[in-house]
């Protein structure tokens, strides 16, 4: 008899996207003739930019002749991906973050769920509430939580985001913790609030971090969402943060990446943790040991795309469609105020986050009843997303101008 990992027993089944699509499907098939839109799930809708396909078309080629064939890559990701990332999203913002701490993936999500296992079974955790859930679920499978009560786990830190915060919290919340978190997820822009943080506001993050010897991961996987000036498109805008934190990067919602597959860590050198007899352990070779050892690479033709998203036409094409959602946003933004509903987000990130005054599921059957629109109920993101349901932008213009005409008759 094999034993099981007993701590994905206690995983919650994450009942959010499958109740939804059961939802939807008894729905559609009770209508058959209902044209359904969905803005619901947080997947892209327009193509690769023409440039990120040349790059990808020419890698191919490479790939098909004797003298430009490339097979295993560089454990870290190609030298040309992880230099144009270092100018382009760091150095012309006056960040100095170099090539070798950067380390290219095929995503965001897996370096999220993977960082976990660099630190010791007993760090204790802290998440914002709502949160994207790999956070959670991937320390619950590392059995660092106790049992799920009531949607939150025993032993997790959560942090409340809600209308009283702005939905972002502030270090000070944490005075009267059970325990100092020694690990804190960060996500601005968010997923799912669409909130962002300002510069004082990660600060203060940063300064708390320092001074309790923490570690923050900081997920900016919407980063280049973000329109307003001043807003930090990176954790190393703040002063210190090379000393205490990690960033995740994905050109998933950059360029359109979310089938393609390419993203980053950022793992400054000097970045501590501590051995259990009190000694400084470097972080940046331990992620590059766990990364060589169970991590190939992303492919050649993949990193090829992702450098011509740094291109002059890469980078045109590639804000004209982020541009193209950021108006998508402001149209529905602006006909749900209208209609008389409380709004975050959308400004600087492709999700909206309302506030339906009552149920999330209840409202999410309103919409999809009566106005034939898929969206995502608050409170699968976690219990202090009860209230409110998110709306993202990816989607045709047309779409989203049909939505807003039947939210007008549904909910208006
Ligand atoms: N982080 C956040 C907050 C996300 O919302 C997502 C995807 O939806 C990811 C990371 C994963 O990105 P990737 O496609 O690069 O794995």
């Amino acid at each position: 008899m094999v034993k099981a990992n007993e701590n994905y027993r206690k995983i919650q089944a994450s009942y959010l996207f499958t109740e939804i699509a059961h939802r939807v499907s008894a729905h559609q098939a009770a209508n058959p003739d209902a044209k359904i839109i969905r803005l619901g799930i947080g997947d892209v809708t327009e193509p690769l930019a023409p440039a990120v396909v040349e790059a990808m078309h020419r890698a191919v080629d490479d790939e098909a002749s004797r003298d430009k064939f490339h097979g295993y890559g560089p454990e870290q990701g190609y030298a040309f991906l992880r230099e144009k990332a270092a100018e382009f999203d760091f150095a012309s913002r006056g960040i100095s973050i170099a090539a070798d701490e950067i380390f290219i993936s095929d995503g965001a999500k897996c370096d999220c769920g993977n960082i976990q296992e660099l630190f010791a079974q007993d760090v204790a955790i802290a998440v914002g509430d709502p949160v994207y859930p790999v956070y959670v679920d991937t320390n619950v499978m590392a059995g660092r939580t106790g049992a799920n009560d009531g949607g939150r786990y025993a032993g997790l830190e959560y942090l409340t985001c809600d209308a009283s915060n702005g939905f972002v919290p502030s270090p000070d919340v944490l005075k009267d913790a059970a325990r100092k978190p020694d690990l804190v997820y960060l996500c601005y822009p968010n997923n799912p609030t669409g909130a962002v943080a300002t510069k004082e506001q990660l600060q203060a993050w940063v300064d708390w971090a320092r001074r309790e010897k923490s570690i923050i991961l900081f997920d900016a996987a919407y980063e280049a969402f973000i329109r307003t000036p001043g807003i930090p498109h990176s954790i190393y805008e703040c002063q210190g943060a090379r000393e205490c934190a990690i960033e995740f990067r994905s050109y998933s919602k950059t360029a359109g990446f979310t089938g393609v597959r390419c993203g980053y860590t950022v793992v400054p050198k000097g970045l501590v943790a501590y051995a259990a007899d009190g000694s400084a352990v470097e972080l940046r070779p331990m992620w590059t040991r766990r990364q060589t050892t169970k991590f190939n690479g992303a492919s050649y033709i993949t990193q090829r795309g992702a450098e011509a998203v740094y291109s002059p036409e890469g980078a045109a094409q590639t804000k004209a469609t982020i541009d193209f959602y950021l108006e998508n946003a402001k149209l529905v933004k602006e006909a749900l105020k209208s209609l008389g509903y409380v709004v975050t987000g959308g400004d600087d990130s492709p999700y909206l986050w309302v506030d339906v005054k009552g149920d999330s599921w209840e409202f999410f059957d309103r919409l999809l009843k009566g106005a034939n629109v898929v969206t995502t109920p608050g409170a699968g993101f976690g219990r202090a997303g009860e209230g409110y349901i998110r709306i993202s932008a990816f989607n045709s213009r047309a779409n989203v101008l049909e939505a807003i005409e039947r939210f007008k008759k549904a909910i208006g």
